[in-house]
């Protein structure tokens, strides 16, 4: 079954739910859409890049990220997001180790953190191919790792989201937490892209 054939089939639910719920008089008509769309408009991949910003200057705040993504995300305001509470683990990319995320299953993602997920994130094909081939899928995405570089490949659920920390670019040593922010990408925080 494909990922879009699922979209498709939770939709109908959803909205089929939905009007009971509003025909009833127990959800008063559009109430849902004014929760989502409060909830979309605070998720973004710039939540991501602060965060990442942050961790790159302040190397206490690194260390926690590390060591509690949850609770370390909380302190700047933040969350994995969803209604069901949702654990963040947070992985270093290093010289040595290059970390990526997939949800093999559906589609888990930090989406307070990321905003909505792309449409190949969702994909059969990413999502079975990149557990057993990631360095060709990465390829595609036109990232060629070092031979020596090793791969590790993280596998979401419901209970656990993750984010990528990526290395931050050589150069960067002048620049200011907020323009740190400016050159953290989508892709880098999945692990599909290196900044
Ligand atoms: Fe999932």
């Amino acid at each position: 079954m494909s990922a879009g054939h699922d979209d498709a089939l939770v939709s109908r639910r959803v909205r089929r739910l939905e009007t009971l719920l509003e025909e009833r008089g127990l959800l008063p008509a559009h109430a849902l859409d004014e929760v989502i769309d409060a909830f979309l408009a605070e998720a973004s991949p710039a939540n991501g890049a602060r965060v990442v910003a942050r961790a790159w200057t302040d190397p206490g705040f690194r260390a926690r990220l590390l060591a509690d993504g949850t609770a370390a995300v909380a302190e700047l305001g933040l969350s994995a997001g969803g209604v069901q509470p949702q654990r963040l683990r947070v992985v270093e990319n290093t010289a040595a180790v290059h970390n990526v995320v997939v949800c093999t299953l559906c589609s888990c993602y930090p989406i307070r953190l990321l905003g909505p997920s792309p449409g190949w994130y969702k994909s059969e094909a990413y999502r079975s191919r990149v557990v057993r081939e990631p360095r060709s899928v990465l390829a595609e995405f036109g990232l060629h790792l070092p031979a020596d570089t090793e791969v590790t490949v993280w596998d979401s659920t419901s209970e656990t989201r993750y984010m990528v920390l990526p290395r931050r670019p050589e150069g960067s040593g002048g620049l200011a937490e907020e323009d740190l922010a400016g050159l953290v990408t989508r892709n880098a925080l999945i692990g599909t892209a290196e900044l």
